[in-house]
């Protein structure tokens, strides 16, 4: 329901600012975050007898998604115990998929806050499921991690490769332009890209601290006259 001041369009928008498409596209990014460093992690364990305890931290799926903890965070991983670390920060993604695949669960239509994760991660209110464990929660959590990076992670990846705003949107423009065809993902709507409102919403600071990351190697060319902010 649109209250006054919304800047739903649709008519659909959870509590007026998550559109049907945002959701999904938030979705999408959750799943992708997941699945790729569940895969780098089975890619690790199959090599792990030749690896000190440590995180390749030069490996290019931990290196993004590890560009959005603070630098404290992000430089335990590549120390002993990073592994642990690491797959705690992994658990948080889980987590948040767990949350939002829950039909039943309170996030099911919207998306839950740094607050809601945060609160999770504390007390689980589900018994762990695979690969979620405690001990690397913990691990995590006790090396100044918390829900807010991985959330960023996800809109910021969201946006950057799921949205026409994006730099990277060419590698996945094709798979969330058909998720987004679909006949059952709702009417366009004037939140479908507005990724501030989603960033304010869910308690996200107004600036990602991904784009630290990409500073110097940005893929965007700046004498490019098409991006301009529309
Ligand atoms: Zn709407």
């Amino acid at each position: 329901m649109a209250g006054i001041g919304s800047t739903c369009t649709c008519k659909t928008c959870y509590e007026g600012w998550l559109s049907p498409r945002m959701r999904e596209r938030l979705e999408c990014s959750t799943e992708f975050r997941y699945e790729l460093s569940l895969s780098l992690l089975r890619t690790q364990d199959d090599v792990q007898s030749d690896l000190p305890s440590g995180l390749d931290i030069d490996n290019v799926t931990v290196h993004r998604d590890a560009a959005y903890l603070p630098p404290p965070v992000r430089a335990k991983l590549a120390a002993p115990g990073g592994d642990a670390i690491y797959r705690g920060y992994v658990a948080v993604f889980k987590t948040i998929f767990d949350l939002i695949r829950d039909e039943d669960g309170k996030h099911a239509a919207g998306f839950p806050t740094v607050a809601d994760v945060d609160a999770d991660i504390a007390a689980p209110a589900r018994p762990a499921s695979a690969p979620i464990d405690p001990v690397h929660l913990a691990a995590y959590r006790e090396a100044g991690g918390s829900a807010l990076p991985a959330l960023d992670c996800i809109v910021d990846r969201a946006l950057e490769e799921l949205s026409p705003l994006g730099r990277e949107y060419s590698v996945e423009s094709e798979y969330i332009d058909q998720v987004l065809g679909g006949a059952d993902v709702g009417a366009e709507c004037a939140n479908d890209l507005n990724f501030a409102l989603v960033r304010e919403k869910l308690g996200l600071p107004r600036e990602t601290a991904g784009p630290q990351f990409w500073k110097g190697m940005d893929a965007r060319d700046p004498e490019s006259d098409d991006e301009k902010d529309g």
